[in-house]
């Protein structure tokens, strides 16, 4: 059976899906009314010279994780895909509430409007492409609490995975309270293989990693250039002890480069090419085998981008 992965430039046979960054930032524009420490990354011209850069150096695919509202424009990401023939999925969904306008529609809607929202995002297409590019999946905003406005959104970010079999992608705090997600989304129809926790390597709990992952959780690791966050005591034995344990089919490496400082072209030693050029050979120095290593860098989240019926 071949599984096709929705991207904003249509669907693609997930074979092609080799190089990916799991966890991607390709373009955001705040609104107005957003609070001013949100970055914009909005240059087309650097933007689009560190894509091809990317590209050049091995890479096939990036997955955006920028929902609608607080910056996402499905078009440039097109626009991107298509200029450097790179595979870009997009998100529907809602991020924390501090990256929107106060007044976004978000934040009063009721659970059933949010969710039908995010089923016109996924089944038609996304709201500034005028529907005609569909989203891929469905981005959450958790920073450990469910409860209030947040707990009504995740509720419909819940049914539209149920009804479509799209994934739920979460933007976690530092893995801030992860423990919760299994048992809530079970009780709303959404198994753990739905799940897709993003920066859970700053929390490197192996044990805590490993009960998710054997639930079907797929794990996100994306804080390798985050200099605050020390990737050879946290991130290299955390991702050891996954493989280790048999587990690395349940983890994803992604970059989560959110502002411009974060690319090369904002001055930064390295950006998205860290993941083909240091991040790729260093899975070999570490032995870690070849169809491990295919997974953790690109098929395991292709895979899991996948609508499951
Ligand atoms: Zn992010």
């Amino acid at each position: 059976m071949n599984a096709y992965l929705q991207t904003v430039t249509g669907p693609i046979a997930v074979e092609w899906v080799r190089v990916a960054d799991a966890h991607s930032h390709v373009w955001i524009q705040p609104p107005p009314g957003v609070p001013p420490d949100i970055t914009p990354l909005s240059d087309y011209d650097d933007i689009l010279k560190e894509l091809l850069d990317f590209h050049d150096a091995g890479g096939t695919t990036l997955i955006d994780c920028q929902p609608p509202g607080c910056g996402r424009d499905a078009r440039m990401l097109a626009r991107l895909a298509n200029a450097t023939g790179l595979h870009i999925t997009a998100v529907t969904g809602f991020h924390l509430r501090r990256y929107y306008p106060a007044t976004n529609w978000l934040w009063t809607a009721t659970s059933t409007q949010a969710a039908d929202t995010f089923l016109e995002e996924l089944r038609v297409g996304m709201n500034e492409t005028g529907g005609r590019i569909p989203a891929t999946a469905i981005l959450i905003g958790y920073d450990g609490r469910i409860d209030g406005q947040e707990q009504a959104l995740m509720e419909a970010a819940a049914e539209a995975a149920r009804q479509t079999g799209a994934a739920l992608l979460l933007h976690t705090e530092q893995g801030l309270n992860i423990e919760a997600l299994v048992p809530f989304f079970s009780r709303l129809g959404v198994p753990a293989n739905r799940l897709y926790l993003c920066q859970v390597d700053q929390r490197p709990d192996a044990g805590l990693h490993r009960e998710l992952a054997q639930a079907g959780v797929l794990l996100g690791y994306s804080s390798y250039l985050r200099r605050a966050y020390n990737a050879e005591q946290h991130f290299w034995p955390l991702l050891k002890a996954l493989v280790a344990a048999g587990l690395g089919h349940k983890v994803t490496l992604g970059l989560d480069l959110s502002t411009p400082g974060m690319w090369v072209y904002g001055g930064a030693e390295w950006g998205l090419e860290a993941l083909p050029r240091l991040i790729i050979p260093r899975l070999q120095q570490e032995g870690i085998a070849q169809e491990i290593a295919d997974g953790l860098v690109g098929q395991n989240v292709a895979r899991h981008l996948v609508w499951q019926a």
